[in-house]
């Protein structure tokens, strides 16, 4: 789980680290990803973060997100062809996918982490993370349904 200041503490090391400048922009947009649960996407971000900064562009929120992709500050969930989605939590993790409001829930669970890699794969692949995708209903949409 993300305690914020640590979180924050990792977003500068990273941004150091690639000589990304701190920006009170880029800040707020990596605060906005840490406060939401939900692994949000470009667009709910922009939303969000338009409150703070009403003169930005969506586009610059895209490029902000890559561009903390690309340093390793937050992960891309892999996806179905939709938008994509971001995960700031980049420790090892496993996500529950809701099918019907796309929700994506974190959870840990030893026993995934240490699955077995399938023999095909042992031999000339190397295996560097395992991520256990559950998919289905959440209880917010059972409730509902
Ligand atoms: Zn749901
Ligand atoms: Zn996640």
């Amino acid at each position: 789980m993300l305690n914020k200041k640590d979180s924050i503490a990792f977003f500068r090391d990273r941004c150091k680290q690639h000589n990304l400048s701190m920006t009170p922009q880029r800040m707020a947009i990596y605060q906005e990803l840490i406060k939401s649960k939900s692994h949000p996407d470009a667009d709910d971000i922009f939303r969000r973060i338009r409150n703070i900064f009403p003169d930005i562009s969506l586009d610059t929120v895209y490029r902000t997100l890559s561009k903390f992709t690309e340093i390793g500050a937050v992960h891309i969930v892999e996806g179905y062809g939709e938008a994509k989605r971001y995960d700031p939590d980049t420790n090892n993790h496993h996500h529950f996918r809701c099918r019907e409001c796309n929700k994506i829930v974190d959870f840990q669970n030893k026993s995934y982490d240490n699955l077995s890699i399938p023999r095909a794969f042992q031999k000339n692949f190397k295996v560097t993370n395992i991520k256990i995708i559950l998919e289905g209903t959440c209880d917010k949409c059972i409730k509902k349904s």
